[in-house]
């Protein structure tokens, strides 16, 4: 669990290829950058700088206060996509997760973006330039409100950027939502917290998915990319503009729904609700559902998802999450792991073996029920309660990657809805290497 920012990656990425032999590389490199971040230089935050779009949580291990540059948090796009380099890798999508000490850099190399060893210079693989920016992004409604502070790239709409889950005794261990809200807002970086208004999600979903989505999904940026809408945002315990949860995530619905019809479909990402408010929900509209269980071991659960312990419970967790499949189907119904804050100090496992263990069998779990998990490699995230916290070894992602892969194909799911497909080259979800398992 060392840090590595003082030695070259090189020789540890080429072990690891080894060591691997049945796992494609790119897989190997996206899980190291994904555990060690990135350190962007000044050139390369001023290279072709773009607003990050999806800021729910940081994402980022460096606080603000830690970056060469505190606007580098969000001055970068959500996600990079490398290829080819010197590992001659297949298109790679990776969330830049800043972190000054990483011995990953991203730098300027003959007029483009490159990931680099730190410790060398060396430039290890190019960035595909970024798209052309939705023109539809720089316009304002009279409020002043951005569109691209409604709706991120990838049709991420940021309904709810707080969670009601509150304070240490409730807030999930690994999440920094409401410190990252608070953070942002001292430094100027988000206007309001207020919840988005309705008919503007749906103003803007209309211009940029239904009007420039396609033009913008045949940018080999996306590739496959934006063909839906993931309505996300934090937990509602009690109320939000008078709605309780389900009625502040459907209202969003509606607006859509009636200003866009079916064409595409919703994933709505909140606590999973009992199976007849999960039946309305589906004759709403919804169409994908996503409640993330986070971590499988029981006492781990309940120390590191205190709020998700005390208002619904693990054993109810999971049972709604069964029902939903009978109601949303196979592949449209998603659950998030927390890969390796299993392994998140004082109570977690003490090995990468026992680690692994407890993981995979809560995958084989939701997945022999037809729900597709989706291992999230765990960002230890500056702002959260478990900042600074030394990070599991690559062993360890790679492993669970190589697991999930082996799993999937064992029920033979499909690829979760929301994301494109599974194998190197293809996946478009960035925080985990899993689905770019495959043909190494
Ligand atoms: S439920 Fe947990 S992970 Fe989700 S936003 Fe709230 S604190 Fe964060």
């Amino acid at each position: 669990m060392g840090d590595r920012s003082a030695s070259s990656v090189t020789g540890h990425l080429e072990a690891l290829f080894k060591k691997y032999d049945d796992v494609p590389r790119e897989v190997v490199v996206k899980e190291d950058i994904l555990r060690e971040g990135i350190a962007p230089s000044r050139a390369a935050l001023a290279h072709d700088p773009r607003h990050e779009t999806y800021q729910l949580f940081s994402w980022d291990p460096s606080r603000p206060e830690e970056m060469e540059e505190q606007t580098a948090a969000i001055s970068l796009p959500d996600i990079l996509v490398l290829e080819g380099g010197q590992y001659s890798l297949r298109p790679v999508r990776v969330r830049p997760r800043i972190r000054e000490k990483s011995a990953y850099a991203l730098d300027v190399v003959n007029g483009g973006l490159a990931v680099c060893d730190r410790a060398t210079s060396t430039p290890l693989v190019p960035v595909v330039p970024f798209p052309p920016e939705p023109e539809c992004f720089s316009k304002a409604f009279d409020d002043g409100t951005l569109y691209r502070e409604i709706c991120g790239l990838e049709c991420h709409i940021i309904a709810f950027r707080q969670c009601q889950y509150w304070g240490k005794q409730e807030e999930c261990k690994f999440c920094d939502i409401n410190e990252n809200a608070r953070v942002k807002m001292r430094l100027g970086q988000v206007k309001t917290l207020q919840p988005k208004k309705t008919d503007q999600v749906a103003t803007v979903i209309e211009e940029y998915l239904v009007n420039q989505g396609i033009e913008l999904t045949s940018h080999p940026y996306y590739r496959t990319g934006v063909r839906h809408v993931h309505l996300n945002g934090g937990t509602v315990t009690t109320s939000l503009q008078g709605a309780g949860e389900q009625e502040f995530y459907l209202n969003y619905v509606d607006a859509i729904k009636q200003r866009i019809g079916n064409r595409f479909p919703i994933c709505v990402q909140t606590t999973p609700w009992t199976k007849e408010m999960e039946q309305m929900a589906y004759q709403r509209g919804v169409n994908v559902r996503m409640s993330n269980f986070e971590v499988w071991d029981s006492s781990l659960f309940k120390v590191i998802c205190p709020g998700k312990s005390k208002y619904i419970g693990r054993e109810e967790w999971i049972r709604r999450m069964l029902e939903q499949v009978d109601i949303f189907g196979e592949g449209n119904v998603c659950s998030g792991f927390v890969a390796g804050v299993e392994m998140g100090r004082p109570w977690g496992f003490k090995t990468v073996e026992e680690a692994v263990r407890s993981s995979t069998e809560g995958m084989e779990f939701f997945m022999s029920h037809g729900i597709v998990v989706r291992p999230i490699s765990w960002c230890v995230e500056g702002l959260s309660d478990l900042g600074g916290q030394p990070l599991p070894p690559t062993d360890y992602f790679v492993q669970i990657d190589r697991n999930w892969f082996e799993i999937w194909l064992k029920y033979n799911l499909p690829p979760h809805a929301m994301f494109s497909g599974v194998g190197p080259g293809v996946n478009t979800y960035p925080n985990s290497g899993a689905m770019d398992m495959g043909l190494v």
